[in-house]
């Protein structure tokens, strides 16, 4: 990294613009990123282009989306001091609450984000592809409020295996559309997605539910979430005297929770960054979902990033626990961030997620989503010193993920 050390200050100075970890103008993250796209979506996605930071900095977005917010979402969610934790760690330990959303998670945010710029493009149709079924639950949502036909492209083998996530959209008046090809799972609900998207470039607009497909998505998504660390700079400063910590940590799956809990920080190197990605049964077990450390370059969903292949490039399909983080690829913000060595990736398998749940249920009385956990997990394999002030984004309750705890402690009985 060519960052420049200050001798009086001790402190890194900020990189220059074009050096920033943040998109540049062409829709890159370092060598990855991009809009692979076919010609037929190239006007959507050009006037998305053209339209998404006028709109995302227009004073009056800005007023509906924090008003919603405050008032729908409830914003801003605690910054709170896992005492008991900390002492287990020996460290400061804060929980981002992101659990504590309406819908149960971080991914409302963006929903609610992208339903406003929809509306403002003129839209009337919104499409979403959903893997566990939360991004749907939560597109589902905005799109109750804001009186918008639904339709959501789900893997039929998720359809099944995520019953009342499906219950929940369809009763929020979404058509829920399961998907046959492929492994009937989230890459294939995607690919599904982007072909209905194709056959209505004009009235449709696909909310994507993470960091991840052509640019400017993974940019734009990424500004949604940053709500969340702009609420963490101001938090901290109150608790803390100072407005960041030493660490950040946060799972990563398309890369959504932790992109918007590093925004702030992206180009700050005082803080560093940890990121959990899912290990499944081990990294080497062939049954794993960790995508930056075993990933190599190819084009996914509309991007240039990491992504499971086999030899022949064809995309292997990942494993892990948690729905929420067994995606082939990963967001090109943090291919790059790992590549550059911005950030630190863990790879946290399917028993390390589920002890630190229940130890963060013992300890500390939450039950955090299963994709939550493995943000948890890095706590088993890092040590962190005494004075470390360290932010972790609880990105989801664990609710939905009861039918999994409940096996897996009656099975090691
Ligand atoms: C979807 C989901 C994730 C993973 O998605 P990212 O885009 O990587 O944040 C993590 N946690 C929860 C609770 C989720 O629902």
């Amino acid at each position: 990294m060519n960052t420049t050390e200050n001798p009086h200050t001790q402190r890194p100075l900020q990189r220059e613009r074009e050096d920033s970890f943040l998109v540049n103008e062409s829709g890159y993250y370092g060598d990855f990123g991009g809009a692979y796209i076919p010609e037929i979506l190239y006007d959507n996605v050009e006037t998305l282009r053209q339209e998404y930071k006028k709109i995302l900095t227009d004073p009056g977005f800005l007023k509906e989306y924090n008003a919603l917010l405050t008032d729908y979402v409830g914003r801003p969610t605690p910054l709170y001091l896992a005492k008991r934790l900390s002492e287990k760690y020996h460290c400061k330990i804060y929980l981002k609450r992101e659990d504590l959303n309406h819908t149960g998670a971080h991914k409302i945010n963006n929903t609610i984000g992208q339903i406003l710029l929809a509306r403002r493009m003129g839209k009337t149709r919104i499409i979403a592809e959903t893997g566990a079924g939360q991004h749907g639950v939560a597109t589902a949502t905005v799109c109750a409020l804001m009186n918008m036909e639904c339709i959501v492209y789900m893997g039929a083998t998720d359809v099944e295996r995520q019953k009342l996530n499906v219950q929940k959209m369809e009763m929020l008046g979404a058509t829920v559309v399961p998907v046959q090809s492929g492994n009937k799972t989230l890459k294939d609900a995607t690919n599904e997605a982007i072909r209905d998207w194709c056959c209505h470039p004009s009235d449709t607009h696909y909310i994507i539910g993470s960091t991840v497909g052509p640019h400017p998505y993974p940019d734009m998504v990424a500004r949604l979430q940053s709500v969340i660390s702009k609420e963490i700079k101001r938090q901290l400063l109150e608790k803390e005297g100072r407005d960041y910590p030493d660490y950040l940590i946060a799972c990563v799956g398309g890369g959504s929770n932790a992109g918007g809990t590093i925004y702030e920080y992206i180009d700050d190197l005082r803080v560093k960054i940890v990121l959990a990605e899912a290990g499944g049964k081990g990294i080497d077990s062939g049954l794993s979902a960790a995508t930056i450390q075993l990933g190599r370059v190819g084009i996914i969903h509309g991007s240039k990033t990491l992504l499971m292949q086999t030899e022949d490039g064809q995309i292997e399909e990942p494993y892990s626990i948690s729905a929420g983080l067994d995606y082939p690829g990963i967001g090109p913000m943090h291919a790059n961030m790992a590549k550059q060595g911005r950030s630190e990736v863990l790879a946290v398998n399917d028993d390390e997620a589920i002890a630190a749940a229940m130890e963060l249920t013992k300890l500390e009385g939450i039950i955090p989503a299963l994709e939550s956990a493995h943000a948890l997990g890095v706590f088993g394999q890092k040590q962190f010193q005494k004075d470390d002030v360290i932010v972790l984004c609880l990105s989801g309750r664990g609710d939905k993920d009861m039918e999994t705890y409940v096996r897996v402690v009656s099975e090691k009985v």
